[in-house]
């Protein structure tokens, strides 16, 4: 029976590596692009459907409803990880980062 234990491959632990392949901040930092301003286009597809991503935790009023509602708003979460993209396309979702 112990056979069958140690031959299982150990998928909590592959999981993970993945997750963390998949999420991990220097890989998403990676994949996106740098702009010192707001893009008119995507530079990836070249849609002009580029939302803003907002940090922290938002006063959830009206207006910021409908921006997240219509998509020129996303909410990236609470935790700033000092390589959070500023903006996200809306189409082929390309992250751009601010260049500093
Ligand atoms: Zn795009």
């Amino acid at each position: 029976m112990d056979k069958n234990n140690s031959n299982k491959p150990d998928l909590e632990d592959e999981e993970l590596r993945k997750f963390l392949k998949k999420y991990s901040p220097e890989k998403l930092y990676s994949e996106g692009v740098k702009a010192s301003e707001k893009p008119e286009t995507c530079p990836e597809c070249g849609s002009s459907d580029i939302a803003d991503i907002m940090y922290g935790l938002p006063v959830f009023d009206e207006s910021l409803r409908k921006n997240v509602d219509r998509g020129n708003i996303r909410l990236g979460g609470c935790v700033i990880t000092g390589f959070d993209a500023q903006w996200q396309c809306r189409k082929c979702e390309l992250k751009i980062y601010m260049k500093k």
